[in-house]
């Protein structure tokens, strides 16, 4: 079977000359996979529709966000009774408070929290207030961790920056980047060397304490606790960039599952229901520093605005139900069980990698432990494996570098159709 996604290309077409790329956001455009973007016309449950009339089931969900499932009725009741009160109003609504209090329940290192507008814009505030709070400039982030495209984060990234292999970007200024000491995810040794060389000067660590955006790394035993130990010593920040794994690995995201604290918290996705959200919080006396309260400025129009916080709230109000975080483990783990079997059979050896309702299928035969590991894979097969997927109707990220997520919304027939059009495109991989 192959889809025909004839409107879809053509439609690409017509963007590309209105749009950089065709596209408003790089990772989007299927560039490294030898393949044109679909056009999604709608979405429900599991699946999305494309320009052709072509239907997906979808572990991208809108790269996270959507892990209750497309259009769940009461989210998309909620933000209809909303937007018929308005959709901004630039003033303090009970909807931010409500949205607050669920955060701070939730999260454990978050006693206040500010809402942003992304994911950028949440650990760019986070930099600058961890800099404002410790009087100090230089960050050290890790190598394959993406925190969105503020300048100082934007050294040795994942996400698109890898997948493009873009190194740094051009238009981030040399005095900027050089603040940004990078090291390798899972090598606490070389973050204590760091410390030890510019140790007075670090404001903060930041890192995906699960990547996503290197494909799925779990942290090294003690890992996460070392560096939660080396930046109390040097009274450095540790920020955990919690905007894909938050609310998705736990409610709580990793610092409820792995028992670590951070000072810091940045989020996004989920806490947005699939509308434009970003949140940073942390301990009071840190977030007490922010304006109007403290000097450390940062401010936004359209930040808390009520269609998001509902969205959001009615996310997280479903995603609270009892037995929610149980399910979503047990469809991960079949689906993944069931792709285990199928390298078996077919003999063929990929590390899999998996952390609740987020995973990875990497075409390498030694475990991904970090960004040189992930470097290893091999990503022409990926290509292979990512195109005959999708002309099966699957939907994954278009990378290899890229993690997987599972919805509330997948049935059990989703998953025992992915797992055939598994086999088929493992053999694919095989044969060629
Ligand atoms: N941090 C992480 C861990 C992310 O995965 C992302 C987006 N994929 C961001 C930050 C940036 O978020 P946004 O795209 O909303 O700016």
């Amino acid at each position: 079977m192959s889809l025909d996604r004839k409107k879809s290309n053509e439609l690409f077409q017509e963007a590309k000359e209105v749009i950089p790329g065709g596209v408003n956001s790089p990772v989007r455009a299927f560039s490294s996979v030898g393949a044109e973007p679909l056009f999604i016309e709608e979405a429900e449950g599991s699946k999305m529709y494309d320009a052709d009339g072509n239907e997906y089931i979808d572990y991208v969900g809108s790269w996270g966000p959507m892990i209750v499932g497309h259009s769940h009725p009461k989210v998309t009741e909620a933000i209809q009774g909303a937007v018929a009160k308005g959709s901004s109003f630039g003033t303090p609504t009970t909807l931010e408070t409500e949205m607050a209090k669920l955060v701070v329940e939730a999260v454990p290192s978050i006693e206040k929290v500010r809402m942003v507008n992304s994911g950028t814009e949440a650990t760019m505030s986070a930099l600058r207030l961890a800099r404002g709070y410790t009087g100090k400039d230089k960050i050290i982030k890790l190598t394959g961790c993406y925190h969105g495209h503020g300048d100082s984060l934007l050294i040795n990234a994942g996400s698109g920056v890898t997948t493009l292999g873009i190194p740094g970007s051009p238009g981030v200024p040399e005095k900027i980047a050089k603040e940004t000491i990078a090291a390798p995810y899972n090598d606490l040794d070389a973050v204590k060397d760091i410390f030890d060389k510019y140790g007075d000067d670090i404001a903060a660590i930041i890192l995906e304490p699960v990547t996503g955006n290197m494909g799925v790394i779990r942290p090294k035993k003690g890992y996460l606790e070392g560096l939660r130990k080396v930046t109390n010593e040097y009274e450095s920040l540790l920020i955990f960039d919690e905007v894909m794994t938050g609310f998705r690995v736990a409610y709580g995201g990793v610092q409820e599952k792995y028992g670590v604290t951070p000072d810091l918290t940045c989020l996004g996705k989920i806490i947005g229901g699939g509308l434009p959200v970003g949140a940073y919080g942390g301990k009071e006396e840190i977030m007490n520093h922010i304006a109007p309260d403290g000097p450390v400025y940062q401010a936004g129009t359209l930040s808390g605005n009520p269609l998001a916080m509902t969205a959001g709230i009615e996310t997280l109000k479903l995603l609270g139900e009892p037995g929610v975080y149980e399910q979503l483990e047990e469809k991960s783990a079949k689906l993944n069980e069931g792709i285990k079997d199928n390298l078996e059979k077919l003999g063929l050896n990929c590390y899999q990698s998996r952390e609740g309702a987020m995973f990875s299928l990497f075409f390498n035969e030694n475990p991904v432990v970090d960004y040189a590991t992930a470097q290893e894979c091999d990503t022409d097969s990926f290509a292979i494996y990512f195109r005959k997927m999708l002309e099966q109707g699957i939907y994954l990220g278009c990378s290899q570098f890229e993690a997987a997520f599972m919805s509330l919304a997948h049935t059990d027939k989703d998953i025992q159709k992915t797992i055939e059009a598994n086999y088929n495109a493992l053999k694919a991989v095989k044969e060629n």
